[in-house]
């Protein structure tokens, strides 16, 4: 496992961000690939919206954007039917093989 699946593991969402420019590296890498500096790793603020997303048997999944237009897939724990572009926030998430994201949705 790399460093994002061992701390996705440990319930961290992080994201490596270059020092220099500040672009979020996505695919997360220790190296900028716009500019080739060194990236630094921190925690996501775990705030997203909802881009799309669809029904399987009672549970919700959908495609999530977080931090500047990084995507990832993940389920929606919600009291109702998820709206597009509604805020979520990250509930939980691990690694087994691949990532697993539980986010719930922010009512206003
Ligand atoms: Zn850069």
């Amino acid at each position: 496992m790399n460093k994002f699946e061992t701390e996705l593991k440990n319930g961290n969402f992080i994201v490596s961000e270059c020092i220099d420019c500040k672009q979020i590296i996505w695919p997360t890498s220790d190296f900028c690939n716009i500019c080739h500096n060194t990236t630094k790793w921190r925690n996501t603020n775990n705030l997203g919206i909802i881009i799309e997303f669809s029904k399987k048997n009672d549970e919700f999944f959908g495609l999530i954007e977080v931090e500047q237009n990084l995507r990832v897939m993940g389920k929606i724990v919600t009291d109702k039917i998820p709206e597009i572009n509604q805020k979520v926030i990250l509930k939980e998430c691990s690694f087994n093989k691949t990532p697993k994201f539980i986010f719930k949705t922010i009512t206003n």
